[in-house]
């Protein structure tokens, strides 16, 4: 298994096809091109694929068919290039969700951001810290996290973090908006969590709030879901 998502983009015309692997490989994705349905149906059975891009208009075959063969009752997280406003029709009549489709002309930053929504929602990559890095290098977010240096960087400064802070940070970060309980944060970054108490994650995030309000005083980056945990605020202005 790759240690990146891998994306597989199913588009005719090069041009698109190198914007496309251009700004996804950037991003941090595992690439594959292939032009027709047939090479893109043989790429798919034989190495898979996190998410496919997919152009409707294909030489040999539409790409809603290629869809139907790909998919064969499992759940494939799909995002089709539409040329015209009947194809959107017939996407919307499909019933994946408004993430599913971008229309031509496009820009390829946009559909490297839906790509990192979409894979965020699927259940299938949760929790692969390739996601993370991708959703880290998120240009929305004004976090930067550096797995190997163990370090996490908030609208360009370094943050000077424990051990524990910087787990609990790191794993907010796989997925901004999700609620972790306090158990759940315990589990994932404590590693005897039996030994430890609730009160020690809350702790840890009072710390861990007071650092980040040094660098951006205004900002709740960490939200209190009352009874339920913490999470990750999605948006923040472009300055602390
Ligand atoms: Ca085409």
């Amino acid at each position: 298994m790759s240690a990146k998502p891998r994306i597989l983009i199913v588009e005719d015309e090069p041009a698109i096809a190198d914007a496309i692997r251009y700004v996804l490989t950037s991003n941090g994705f595992d690439v594959a091109w292939c032009q027709t349905g047939t090479e893109a149906l043989a790429t798919f059975r034989g190495q898979g694929a996190d998410l496919v891009v997919l152009d409707v208009g294909l030489p040999d075959t539409s790409g809603f068919d290629l869809f139907r063969q790909m998919k064969d009752g499992r759940d494939i997280p799909v995002i089709f290039l539409t040329a015209r406003s009947d194809e959107i029709d017939r996407v919307v009549g499909l019933e994946l969700g408004a993430d599913d489709y971008i229309a031509k002309p496009f820009s390829p930053r946009e559909l490297a951001a839906r790509v990192r929504t979409i894979l965020r929602r699927s259940s299938r990559v949760v929790g692969k810290a390739e996601v993370a890095a991708a959703a880290v290098a998120d240009t929305a977010l004004p976090f930067r996290l550096d797995e190997e240096r163990r370090q996490i960087r908030y609208y360009g400064q370094l943050l000077d973090l424990s051990r524990y802070e910087f787990g609990i940070l790191r794993q907010l970060l796989l997925r901004p908006g999700r609620v972790y309980t306090r158990e759940e944060l315990m589990y994932q970054v404590w590693e005897a969590p039996e030994v430890s108490s609730d009160r020690t994650v809350d702790t840890h995030i009072k710390m861990l709030r007071a650092k980040l309000k040094l660098i951006a005083p205004a900002i709740e980056a960490i939200r209190t879901h009352r009874g339920t945990g913490y999470a990750l605020a999605e948006t923040y202005p472009d300055a602390p």
